[in-house]
């Protein structure tokens, strides 16, 4: 095992050289997070070629929990396949995303239902298998664009909130409460 020795914490720079040095079948993927609820932040190698890192993953987990209740659940790790992939199609590999929502309690949802409006009943993040995201620095339709053209899941846009939703559902996009001229132009 070339990289048994690298911890999940390691330095990200000394991370960055490891990804360099591989062949792509060890390929190291990583993502830079930061919670805009609970103002953490978290650098971490989720997974080492085709293996996923257990302990990586109970680290995100815990990390995306539900803010308003600290609730934890297991998240899909395809999702993180799906960030990982998104900040290497727009030109910012590992480019830090801001998590606007992971997972949601039953409880939390029907409490956003009854307070805002495009919240899902059923809700993917309710199955810890959504994510509201932007990037700081990166137009947010263009984000959105390119998560349309990796053709995994859902994709959701709403630009008033500047986010867009990524899950694991099937194929399926949406704009909410978008611009006559966002509609237009689309
Ligand atoms: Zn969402």
């Amino acid at each position: 095992m070339l990289f048994l020795t690298a911890p999940s914490d390691a330095p990200a720079q000394s991370r960055r050289v490891s990804v360099q040095q591989s062949s792509s079948a060890g390929q190291d993927h990583f993502l830079l997070l930061y919670n805009t609820h609970t103002a953490e932040r978290i650098d971490i190698v989720y997974r080492r070629g085709e293996q996923y890192i257990p302990s990586a993953l109970a680290q995100l987990d815990y990390f995306l929990r539900d803010h308003r209740t600290g609730e934890v659940r297991h998240f899909d790790p395809r999702l993180y396949d799906i960030l990982y992939d998104l900040t290497s199609s727009i030109g910012h590999s590992g480019g830090e995303i801001d998590i606007v929502c992971g997972y949601r309690t039953s409880s939390t949802n029907e409490s956003l239902r009854a307070h805002t409006t495009g919240v899902a009943k059923n809700s993917f993040h309710i199955q810890a298998e959504a994510i509201d995201l932007r990037m700081p620095g990166i137009d947010t339709l263009k984000l959105r664009k390119a998560a349309l053209a990796l053709g995994r899941g859902g994709v959701g846009y709403y630009p008033r909130s500047d986010f867009i939703h990524v899950d694991v559902g099937r194929v399926r996009q949406w704009c909410f409460d978008c611009p006559a001229s966002l509609i237009a132009g689309d």
